[in-house]
């Protein structure tokens, strides 16, 4: 389960995070030339359902409120996940709804945008009383075909895991029996129950694979005054729930990334040399937060951590943790949005003057919706994934170590071919291999799109604007297509 992170103090003068969004849309927008109309058309959320249920718990009813928000339809299913956290409320399921439009343009993958949140504290309740909450929102939603294979399609988000999946699908299966496709009402499941490996994983691996493309563009870096590789790069990660775990660990164990601080609810760890992500997540599940870790400084002021001297600064949970108060005190001069709207329009103003790199959530996040796509087509096709990839990989290979083989009795014994390696060869690849470079070649095909618009137009000074008009120009492009 994602670790839900303390609701930031955003200052009152600030936007709400639904008006924050669509003021990045305008700045977007303005630099575009879309025909009359169609600019609100895109920017408007289409509709939000707000249901209130009862479930009776310790012997009594127990009200929720949930929500499902619809941004834009231009392609269905729409998709976006299911937030549990005690104050979620319309106005951010409608910025996440519209931000999820925006992302799958990005990646394009085909689905429209949507999110839905439920008013729980999942810390409160135990097991059993979750799988009564989350099934009877559930039931609520599927009869609204507001949860179904071909119209709307969830998946986790802070607060749900798989295990929420399993009980939403399975749900939808028994409310409707006859439908083949039922597995792909929502992804994110399980693999024992018709999810795909490497969901888990892919949005702190999407974060991992859009900062090495970010990397192999030295313009871009020395744009954020970095130069030279991940390795050794100081990171500070702000909440380490699923995404910031993994993105952490990636980038610690694969690309020799120093993470320097991690800042989570009950306050954050520092250490120079750098701290080992996978004992602090353990620690944070065993004890429920940082306090008493032991190698590390402690501080119980998170500001201090997430404005401390670093080059990469990861925020990783909630919206707003960049505002008004704190974005001058910032002194990262790269930062990757991990969360889905954790700086607010106006410190976004205040970072883009004073020079400082932004890779926007819409794209750095995107590994989630990219693996649950192919989830669903996994789900839709009814074949194991991978399984037609495979038989050709297999036949490439069968030929490749033919050749090797020759080689080898040429070589004599300079060189031979051992069964081990001649196994593995012809192994081809694997689910988990397939969704790792379907998702990496995603993210560099993305980064492309956005990086080349940041580069070619003077008028675009930040990739968070060049991102917009990418996706912006595909949602315009499709409703064209379809004669609105
Ligand atoms: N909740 C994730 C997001 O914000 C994943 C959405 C999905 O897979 O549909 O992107």
């Amino acid at each position: 389960m994602s670790v839900v992170t303390e609701r930031p103090v955003v200052p009152s003068n600030e936007p709400t995070f639904r008006q924050s969004v669509d003021l990045m849309f305008n700045r977007a927008v303005a630099l575009m030339d879309l025909p009359p109309g169609l600019e609100e058309k895109i920017r408007v959320c289409n509709a939000t359902y707000t249901v209130r249920f009862g479930v009776r718990l310790r012997g009594k009813i127990q009200t929720f409120t949930g929500y499902r928000s619809v941004h834009s339809e231009h392609m269905e299913p729409v998709k976006g996940g299911i937030r549990f956290a005690p104050e979620v409320n319309q106005d951010e399921v409608e910025a996440l709804a519209a931000l999820m439009t925006y992302k799958c343009a990005l990646v394009e993958t085909p689905f429209g945008g949507s999110k839905g949140g439920l008013c729980v504290d999942p810390r409160q309740y135990d097991e059993h009383e979750l799988e009564q909450i989350t099934r009877r929102f559930a039931y609520e939603l599927i009869k609204r075909d507001l949860i179904n294979p071909s119209q709307n399609v969830p998946a986790p988000d802070m607060g749900t895991s798989e295990r929420e999946m399993a009980w939403i699908a399975d749900q939808y299966r028994r409310m409707h029996t006859t439908d083949i496709n039922g597995n792909a009402c929502v992804t994110g499941k399980p693999t024992n129950a018709g999810g795909i490996q490497g969901r888990t994983e892919a949005t702190g691996r999407g974060v991992q694979y859009a900062l090495r493309e970010f990397f192999r563009h030295p313009d871009d870096k020395a744009r954020a005054g970095l130069s030279g590789t991940l390795d050794g790069k100081r990171v500070v990660v702000q909440g380490l729930g699923n995404v910031g775990f993994h993105a952490a660990k990636f980038l610690q164990e694969e690309d020799g990334a120093r993470i320097t601080g991690i800042i989570e609810r009950d306050g954050a760890l520092f250490n120079p040399d750098g701290l080992d992500v996978q004992a602090v997540r353990e620690w944070i599940v065993r004890h429920g937060g940082v306090t008493g870790y032991p190698d590390a400084n402690h501080t119980a002021d998170g500001a201090q951590v997430l404005e401390a001297e670093c080059d990469i600064l990861i925020p990783a949970a909630l919206e707003g943790v960049i505002n008004l108060g704190n974005a001058h005190n910032i002194k990262a001069p790269l930062i990757i949005e991990a969360a889905n709207g954790p700086i607010t329009a106006g410190a976004d103003d205040i970072l883009r003057e004073r020079g400082v790199v932004i890779i926007p959530d819409m794209y750095a996040n995107a590994g989630g919706v990219t693996v649950s796509y192919f989830e669903w087509v996994k789900n839709l096709s009814h074949i194991r994934f991978g399984r037609m990839q495979r038989r050709q990989e297999e036949a490439r290979h069968e030929l490749i170590v033919r050749e090797l083989e020759r080689l080898s009795d040429h070589l004599g014994d300079k060189w031979s071919m051992t069964p081990d390696f001649k196994a593995r060869y012809l192994r081809g690849a694997d689910e988990l291999e397939l969704v790792r470079s379907g998702l990496d070649d995603t993210m560099r095909t993305a980064y492309q799109s956005i990086s080349e618009v940041w580069h070619s137009r003077e008028d675009v000074s930040d990739l968070r604007t060049a991102a917009f008009i990418v996706a912006i120009g595909r949602v315009a492009a499709s409703y064209r297509a379809k004669g609105l």
